[in-house]
């Protein structure tokens, strides 16, 4: 390990002699090549640059400079029952948050939960977050929401929600309104979108609360196409209302018909990709293979930790599979073998990278590496690992081969926030206490017993099939050879 670098403010920082991905239109990999941060921006991309004195250096050989990931829909409040639901579907996920425990979470497990979620995210170089908070019952929880994203040194978009009460009686709170003008100042690390559902009702409830999103000027972001729960109706609804925006952001998107998606294009929006938590808890099958047909923009996200990690190498990855997976089973049912994959590795990097930037309406500045862009960078690379080469084709080392554990240093504007694997000005040991206060608090309240039946449903019975090679004793067989010579 060389020497630790010290990371001033207003030092300029430069990553030396990477393969640097800047994920720009030219779709380019610049070997050996240097990235210049000045400030809370790129300076210069090239090789051998020259830089201001006192320039900090990393050494980026033999690693990947990329762009910050984004992740793009993430309910970072449950990250404080972390793994807990691991074994859920979607119909014990709504049962357990929605109807019976939710309730329980108090403005300061709001706080664990969004502290430890923003740390884990700076760790695996993903350096902006939506926090999609649906668990906003009070302002007093809004307000905890914000502070701990306040004290990470991450790039955050706070999705205020609340699945406790209506949207339209929640988005038309006095309170609501007082909190937005108190909390959300419009600067560049924390930017704002509502977060609510439309269920199909036909009376279309949620109106009151898409019109307080058009005046305010924000995106909605909505788990549309989530199986038995909102699907083509809600996106006919807000269709016919004129609510489909560019900014509208379309999370899952699975179990939608090609009537919803060709309305997804026609209006700019784009679709936020949890693959992970489609397979798992069953919202519909992960619909990049169909979605890339419509042309609809993607970005990945990874849901909530209550079942997996935060982080977007397992989503990128778990997208590679799940589009070919179904391509090849598609094929197949026709007779036909897939030669050519169609979705490629560097396709679900720039999901990663730059669709998460388009999603937020931020693409000119985040997502890429270029000259004037926001300098969230992820240097990937880790000495002590035999899986970090040879180094052939980035795009695929990214998607297949990298994990949490090379992300080596990590900028968020500007700012080095990771460096040499170990995260700087973050508080990890306070962030335990307090998560693990929540965790006691949760588990006492609710008791034993349901604490554990929450973690461990029932499993379903399998039934063994008929096996028709078990009906006569195969070992008795004289024409058997093993058994002639036992
Ligand atoms: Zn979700």
């Amino acid at each position: 390990m060389s020497e630790r670098i010290r990371f001033e403010p207003g030092r300029p920082t430069v990553l030396r002699g990477g393969t640097v991905l800047p994920m720009d239109d030219g779709r380019r990999v610049l070997t050996d090549t240097d990235v210049l941060v000045v400030g809370d921006r790129i300076a210069a991309v090239g090789p051998g640059l020259p830089v201001p004195d006192g320039t900090a250096e990393i050494d980026a050989t033999d690693g990947i400079v990329m762009p910050g990931m984004i992740d793009t829909h993430r309910h970072m409040w449950q990250t404080a029952m972390r793994g807990y639901g691991a074994d859920w579907t979607l119909t014990q996920y709504f049962v357990w948050y929605y109807l019976e425990h939710g309730r329980l979470f108090r403005p300061e497990d709001v706080h664990a939960g969004n502290v430890l979620a923003a740390i884990e995210a700076i760790d695996a170089g993903v350096t902006t977050v939506v926090d999609w908070s649906h668990g906003l019952q009070t302002v007093d929880h809004a307000d905890a929401a914000v502070d701990a994203l306040r004290s990470v040194p991450g790039r955050f978009v706070l999705a205020y929600g609340n699945i406790q009460r209506a949207p339209a009686e929640w988005s038309a709170a006095p309170e609501f309104r007082d909190f937005v003008r108190r909390r959300i100042t419009g600067d560049d690390m924390l930017g704002f979108q509502l977060a609510f559902d439309v269920t199909g009702d036909p009376s279309f409830p949620e109106k009151p609360a898409f019109e307080v999103a058009r005046e305010l000027g924000v995106g909605v972001t909505t788990h549309a196409g989530v199986w038995g729960a909102t699907g083509d109706d809600g996106i006919r609804l807000m269709h016919d209302h004129g609510f489909m925006t560019a900014e509208t952001v379309y999370v899952h998107a699975a179990s939608l018909s090609a009537d919803s998606y060709h309305r997804i294009a026609a209006t700019g929006g784009s679709i936020s990709v949890s693959t992970e938590s489609e397979q798992s808890a069953g919202q519909g099958y992960p619909p990049t293979w169909a979605v890339r047909a419509h042309g609809i923009p993607v970005s990945l996200s990874m849901d909530t930790s209550v079942w997996w990690s935060g982080d977007l190498f397992s989503a990128m990855r778990t997208t590679l599979g799940a589009d070919r997976s179904r391509e090849h089973m598609e094929a197949h049912a026709k007779g036909d073998t897939v030669t050519h994959c169609g979705l490629r590795a560097e396709q679900v990097v720039d999901w990663a990278t730059r669709g998460g930037a388009r999603a937020l309406g931020r693409d000119g500045e985040l997502g890429t590496l270029e000259a004037g862009r926001k300098a969230d960078i992820v240097l990937i690379k880790n000495e002590r690992s035999p899986v970090s080469f040879p180094l052939l084709n980035p795009y695929g080392h990214i998607a297949f081969q990298a994990q949490r554990g090379d992300v080596h240093t990590v900028l968020v504007n500007g700012r080095v926030v990771k460096h040499e694997h170990r995260l700087l000005g973050v508080d990890l040991a306070a962030a335990r206490r307090q998560v693990e206060q929540t965790v006691e608090y949760l588990r006492t309240t609710m008791g034993e017993e349901t604490w554990q039946q929450g973690m461990n449903p029932d499993v379903p019975e399998t039934t063994l099939l008929d096996n028709p090679y078990t009906y006569t004793d195969y070992h008795s067989d004289s024409t058997h050879t093993r058994r002639e010579s036992e």
